[in-house]
């Protein structure tokens, strides 16, 4: 299960290990075994957990919300 959250300043990501200030964004990805990950939005990038897309000349940040194969 992934859950997008917003940052409180005291979130760390678990794979580049930087601290996450608020009021950025981070994914919560629940693996099955119950390992719980916190990624920055960069990580989620570069993982393909994350895109932008342009709405209305606007980039928004999407989270995926499943795998995408
Ligand atoms: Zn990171």
């Amino acid at each position: 299960m992934r859950r997008g959250c917003i940052s409180l300043g005291d979130v760390q990501c678990d794979d580049c290990h930087r601290i996450i200030q608020y009021p950025e964004r981070y994914l919560v990805v629940e693996e099955t075994e119950g390992t719980v990950l916190r990624l920055c939005v960069d990580c989620c990038l570069n993982r393909g957990y994350a895109r932008y897309k342009v709405e209305k000349g606007e980039r928004v940040l999407t989270f995926f919300s499943e795998p995408k194969y």
